[in-house]
């Protein structure tokens, strides 16, 4: 009979083959002609990094708001994070809940195999130097150096060479893994995606030199329907347009967006970001979105 930490073991195994199967083999959200209206009513333009009316060159759709078009793919993708070479796919709209549970079982994985390795090397140790003590602890303070400490570690390695090259590429791997999670779960939290990031980004280095402007947008504004959908699912709108100029100086072409005076803006933390409802919030689109979405 297997235990239950037998079965745990063979579910943590297994999980993060199935979670790469799915995150792989899912349609990150590829845009056709087809699906084209259903993208185009995921979120709102909110006119600072998409604004309405782009024309992907290589689809010739419209571009919806949030997507990018994937040079690998070759189709352009709905909320397109990044392309991901791990798995041979876009990371979109579509699977990136696949791919953060993908991050998470293999980040588990690697601990779990990390700690047990370094438990059967520790075995090892503690049987063959049974003068030394039996916990880490002990056996560090008797220990007469470091080199003496680490060289009951090679010691070990040397005795189990298989194993220790499996824990040693599972501890290198584990701040990859992980980074990789935290980094993500850092940009749920920022009501971002890591293409929308590098958005972000020039955003900043524009607003230093002084040439970001930005003012609110009518609140009865009528909207261009050919270029922009008459509703969204998302629950806000954009109160604001951003726009950079050539000259420093704030825009003056009278057809430009907006009403009111232009403001300069010198930091990101002047500006909305629409795509951000707070974590909770944001976490449940990346979880939830895609099966909301189905009913659109
Ligand atoms: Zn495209
Ligand atoms: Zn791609």
């Amino acid at each position: 009979m297997a235990t239950s930490t037998q079965v745990a073991a063979v579910i943590l195994i297994i999980l993060p083959y199935i979670f790469c199967y799915l995150a792989a083999s899912s349609d990150p959200g590829h845009i056709t002609p087809s699906n084209h209206p259903r993208e185009m009513a995921l979120y709102p333009y909110d006119f600072t990094i998409f604004y309405p009316g782009h024309h992907c060159r290589t689809c010739h759709l419209l571009k919806p708001a949030r997507s990018k078009h994937c040079s690998i793919c070759k189709r352009c993708v709905a909320k397109q994070d990044h392309h991901c070479i791990f798995i041979n796919n876009c990371v979109g709209y579509g699977n990136i809940h696949w791919f953060l549970l993908l991050l998470f079982t293999t980040g588990l994985l690697i601990a779990y195999a990390s700690y047990t390795g370094l438990n059967l090397l520790w075995g090892e140790i503690i049987q063959a130097f049974p003068d030394r003590g039996s916990s880490w602890l002990d056996v560090f303070r008797k220990s007469p150096s470091w080199s003496s400490y680490f060289g009951l570690w090679g010691w070990a390695m040397q005795q189990m060479t298989r194993m220790s090259a499996v824990t040693l590429l599972c501890l290198l791997t584990n701040p990859l893994v992980w980074g990789l999670l935290g980094y993500h779960i850092y940009l749920i939290w920022a009501g971002t995606t890591t293409n929308e990031s590098l958005k972000w980004s020039d955003w900043q280095a524009e607003m230093k030199d002084g040439f970001v402007f930005k003012r609110k947008l009518a609140e009865d504004r009528q909207k261009d329907l050919s270029i922009e959908p008459a509703w969204t699912r998302w629950p806000a709108e954009s109160q604001q347009t951003v726009v950079r100029t050539e000259d420093g100086r704030p825009p003056q072409d009278a057809r430009a967006m907006g009403v009111g005076d232009w403001q300069r803006v010198w930091n990101l933390a002047e500006v909305e970001n629409l795509y951000d409802l707070g974590f909770w919030d944001n976490l449940g689109d990346v979880f939830r979105g895609p099966r909301r979405s189905a009913r659109i």
